[in-house]
């Protein structure tokens, strides 16, 4: 099932230049910084009710978000839909026609399972499916 927006992810040159406006400005809170060296970027989760806007700051020019911010410079770059049996949900959209950026979900943020859809399916829109571990506790 897909059951809510799990986060928005924002790609920005720097962390430290884009906090102060949601945290300081707009008063949403920092819950953390994490890095996640797979993706070569450093993660800020900004807690907004049950959804959180995910700021990527790449941390190498190689960086999926450095490559995006070179062709379209900062701003939106994915939604992540919150999804439950999150292998299954690809199995289902893969029968359905639906290109795969990742057949087997990895392991992102918070320790999450995440699996890209490819935009060409999507409408241009880049989707993330995130399953949480400790669903429910
Ligand atoms: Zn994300």
């Amino acid at each position: 099932m897909i059951e809510k927006i799990d986060h928005i992810g924002i790609a920005v040159k720097s962390l430290e230049l884009s906090l102060p406006f949601y945290v300081d400005v707009l008063g949403l809170e920092l819950e953390g910084i994490e890095q996640v060296d797979s993706e070569r970027v450093k993660v800020a989760f900004v807690k907004i009710g049950q959804s959180r806007l995910e700021l990527l700051e790449p941390t190498s020019s190689d960086s999926p978000i450095a490559t995006f911010i070179e062709k379209r410079g900062e701003g939106i770059h994915h939604v992540a839909l919150g999804v439950t049996s999150i292998e299954e949900r690809l199995e289902e959209l893969k029968t359905k026609g639906i290109r795969l950026i990742h057949e087997k979900p990895k392991i992102g943020a918070h320790e999450a399972k995440i699996a890209f859809l490819h935009p060409k399916s999507t409408g241009s829109v880049l989707l993330e499916l995130c399953e949480k571990p400790n669903k429910g506790v």
